[in-house]
C-alpha cells in the first residue's frame, strides 16, 4: 500500500480551495477546511497538526470524545458532523465547537438541555436533505424554516447555518444545483428575520465535490478521503 502523504494532500486541498474561491471572486480566507478524521488514528491527526491544520471533523460521539482525551490540545477545533442520537449528546456538547447535523426539534432540545447543564453555548447547523434522498438524514428544504423558528427559542443554542451532504455522483457538476439551492435557502431564511437567528455558515462539499461547493458559496468544506486516504471499515 502506498504511504499517505498527509502534508502534501493538505497542501493540495488548500490550493484547490483557493483556486475555486478565486474563480468565484471569493476570499479563500472565508472557507474553513475541516479535516474529516473519522476512523483514522490519532497519529494521523497529529501529522495534520504538525502541518498546521487544527480543525477536525468526527461523526461518532464516543470516537470523538476518546480522541479528544488522547490528544488533549486546546488549539484543536472539533466539529461533530455525524448523525447524533439523543442519548449521545452528552459526549458532544462541550466537546465539539459546532454540531453540523441537527435535523429535529427533539435533538435540539436534548442539546439545549445538556448545554444549560454544562453552562455552555452550543453552535449548531441545521442539516438539510437538499436533494430529497430517501437514504439521507436531514430536514426537508420546505421544513427548514419552521424547524429553525422552533429551535430559535431554545436556551444555550446558537443556530449558525446550514449543512448538507450532497448525493453521490459521478459528475460533480451535477451537485452544483444542490449547493446553489442550499445557499438560496440560507438567504431566504435570513431574510425572514427570525429573532436571534442570523446564519452565515454553509457547510457543504466533500472530497468529490468541495471545489464546486466553494464556487457556490461554501464557508466550510468537510474533506476526509482527500487528506487521509480511503477509509477501511471493519
Ligand atoms: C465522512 C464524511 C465526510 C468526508 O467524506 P470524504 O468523501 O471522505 O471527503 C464529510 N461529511 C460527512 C458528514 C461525513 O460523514
Amino acid at each position: 500500500m502506498d504511504e499517505i502523504d498527509i502534508r502534501s494532500n493538505l497542501e493540495n486541498v488548500y490550493t484547490n480551495i483557493k483556486k475555486a474561491a478565486e474563480r468565484a471572486g471569493r476570499d479563500p480566507g472565508n472557507v474553513t477546511l475541516i479535516a474529516v478524521s473519522k476512523t483514522k488514528p490519532v497519529s494521523m491527526i497529529e501529522e495534520c497538526i504538525d502541518a498546521g491544520t487544527y480543525v477536525f471533523g468526527e461523526n461518532k460521539a464516543q470516537e470523538m470524545a476518546s480522541k479528544i482525551t488522547s490528544i488533549d490540545n486546546n488549539s484543536i477545533k472539533w466539529h461533530f458532523i455525524g448523525h447524533l442520537q439523543r442519548n449521545k449528546v452528552k459526549y458532544v456538547v462541550g466537546n465539539a465547537c459546532m454540531i453540523h447535523s441537527v435535523d429535529s426539534i427533539r435533538l435540539a432540545e436534548a442539546i439545549s438541555a445538556e448545554a444549560v447543564k454544562k453552562d455552555v453555548i452550543c453552535d449548531i447547523l441545521i442539516e438539510v436533505n437538499i436533494a430529497n434522498e430517501d437514504t439521507k438524514f436531514g430536514v426537508k428544504k420546505e421544513d427548514a424554516y419552521a424547524l429553525i423558528k422552533d429551535i430559535a427559542g431554545l436556551s444555550n443554542i446558537r443556530i449558525r447555518g446550514l449543512m448538507t451532504i450532497a448525493p453521490y455522483v459521478d459528475n460533480t457538476e451535477d451537485n452544483r444545483i444542490h449547493f446553489k439551492n442550499l445557499r438560496n435557502l440560507l438567504v431566504d431564511i435570513n431574510n425572514k428575520n427570525i429573532d436571534n437567528v442570523y446564519m452565515d455558515v454553509l457547510s457543504m462539499g466533500m472530497t468529490g465535490d468541495y471545489e464546486v461547493a466553494v464556487e457556490e458559496g461554501a464557508t466550510m468544506v468537510r474533506v476526509g478521503t482527500g487528506i487521509f486516504g480511503n477509509r477501511i471499515y471493519v
